[in-house]
């Protein structure tokens, strides 16, 4: 590892929990993605280790839930500065173990910050209700309680920003947390635990065992003293944490995969929306569960947008994920890679044209990276399997429609409901649209990011539950009434 991250993690990194580095007999390979090299060794646990973190999270929550809430929120406020101090080795590491391209990364860290800044923002917030009395001198309140030790679990491809998603609105309510990140992608989590240290965050209240989620993530959601899971990730994982957690009849949040539609009608913003459809399948090398999946395109527009599409796809630069310059980075790791290849292979042999496709980088430093050609594919037929699967990777399929009920079908015609797109002039059309899209998310005219203050949930087996926002902050909550007779 480099010089650069000597502040953020130890020589060997472990677990941290109850502020401690606890280290493990087993540790596993953490491999930088665009040149297939081993950053470092990362502990991974077991259902012991998970079981120390939420004795050690059990013990942090009596003193922590305690704490007036402005109190907790203050301790946020010291954690913002810590990242802000030390943002972009962040970026740089999350660049090494995850491949994003620098800005891209820098972005990330940014959101993070967002995060944090939004749910420190719930210092003085109102928690709870005082309810109409049924007789005088009666007195009722139903009040906002932490609901105990969350266990989050996390995904590879925004491995910083997530870890802050589940964790500040999860400790600003008052609860402690055990996080299990991806265990492709440990080490930004571990640095962001190194930070909250560093910012004062009481021992026990954020803990971090690293492992798979076969073992880690399965011990984690069985665990009794679990009282919340939140997920982000595939939607198989997602099934299988629902169904033990079923059994503990405890609540779950789960973010889970997408197929979003982009749709451009005839009378859209050309240029706009074809950069739009470039960007927000491109960006994260297409590893964004908001990602522009398929894009559809009505008949009076097709031409002219491939040819914007086309001028906008000029502009991608695949490479070194630390370069500047560079747009489009490495596919996480090699399963990934392989995933998105075997799609690509089938696209092929189910008559798919592919009109445009970038060069890889010819570096020999990167040869041994997880690096997949970005590409345009049109003239698929409509059972294809990449019209219907997450593909999670830089192919971008095109197809055309004629009228708006065929996009629609077409549009809702999945097993997923995250996030979709919508481009066109027409406030009519638009609203009409966006009311017949069973979507969690309609975005109209412009792509993502997800706003702090929206509500990120997705529909179908996208998910349930949600982050973000006055809804997302609800979850980490559990309700009292209290009744009072005064008389
Ligand atoms: P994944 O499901 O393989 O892993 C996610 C996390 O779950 C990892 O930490 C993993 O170890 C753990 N896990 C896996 N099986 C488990 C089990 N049985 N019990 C407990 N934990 C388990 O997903 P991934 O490949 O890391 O991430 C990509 C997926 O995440 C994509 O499908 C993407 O759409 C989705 N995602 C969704 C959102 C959203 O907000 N909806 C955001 C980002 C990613």
């Amino acid at each position: 590892m480099t010089h650069l991250f000597k502040h953020l993690l130890p020589e060997q990194p472990s677990h941290f929990i109850n502020g401690q580095w606890v280290s493990a007999s087993e540790s596993d390979e953490v491999l930088n993605p665009s040149t297939g090299k081993v950053i470092t060794r990362v502990a991974t646990g077991d259902k012991t280790t998970v079981d120390q973190a939420v004795r050690q999270a059990a013990t942090a929550r009596k003193h922590w839930a305690k704490k007036p809430q402005p109190e907790r929120a203050a301790f946020l406020g010291a954690w913002i500065e810590q990242v802000k101090e030390h943002a972009e080795a962040l970026a740089h590491l999350l660049v090494t173990e995850q491949g994003k391209p620098l800005s891209e990364a820098r972005g990330e860290v940014e959101m993070a910050l967002t995060m944090l800044r939004y749910s420190a923002s719930f210092a003085w917030r109102n928690q709870g209700e005082v309810l109409a009395a049924s007789a005088p001198g009666q007195h009722s309140v139903t009040r906002e309680v932490p609901l105990g030790v969350v266990g989050a679990i996390t995904p590879w491809n925004f491995p910083l920003a997530l870890f802050i998603r589940k964790t500040a609105p999860a400790i600003v309510a008052g609860n402690t947390i055990v996080v299990k990140p991806s265990e492709v992608t440990p080490l930004s989590a571990l640095a962001l635990a190194t930070l909250s240290q560093k910012a004062g965050i009481p021992a026990g209240v954020i803990n971090v065992v690293c492992g798979t989620g076969r073992v880690v993530g399965d011990a984690l959601v069985k665990h009794p003293d679990i009282a919340l899971i939140t997920m982000t990730g595939s939607t198989g994982a997602g099934k299988q944490i629902m169904k033990n957690a079923a059994e503990k009849v405890i609540p779950v949040s789960l973010e889970l995969g997408g197929k979003a539609p982009f749709i451009v009608m005839n009378d859209a913003d050309i240029e706009r929306a074809a950069t739009d459809a470039l960007n927000a399948r491109m960006s994260n090398c297409g590893q964004v569960c908001i990602c522009n999946e398929r894009t559809y395109v009505q008949r009076g527009v097709y031409d002219a947008f491939i040819q914007a599409l086309l001028k906008a796809a000029a502009g991608v630069v695949v490479g070194d994920p630390m370069a500047e310059s560079t747009t489009v980075g490495p596919k996480v790791s090699v399963p990934e890679k392989e995933h998105v290849e075997a799609l690509m292979k089938e696209t092929l042999q189910e008559g798919g044209k592919v009109i445009w496709q970038a060069e890889l980088p010819r570096d020999p430093e990167l040869q041994g990276g997880n690096w997949v050609a970005p590409a345009i594919v049109t003239d698929l037929p409509d059972n294809a399997r990449i019209l219907r699967e997450e593909v999670f990777g830089p192919i971008l399929p095109v197809v055309v429609f004629d009228t708006p009920e065929e996009v629609i079908e077409k549009a809702n015609d999945s097993e997923y409901g995250l996030s979709s797109y919508l481009y066109t002039r027409d406030l009519s059309v638009a609203l009409t649209l966006s009311d017949a899209l069973e979507y969690g998310e309609v975005y109209i005219n412009r792509h993502g990011p997800e706003e702090i203050n929206g509500f990120h949930a997705g529909w179908k087996l996208s998910g349930l539950g949600g982050d973000d926002g006055e809804h997302g902050y609800q979850l980490y909550v559990k309700r009292k009434t209290v009744y009072i007779d005064y008389h």
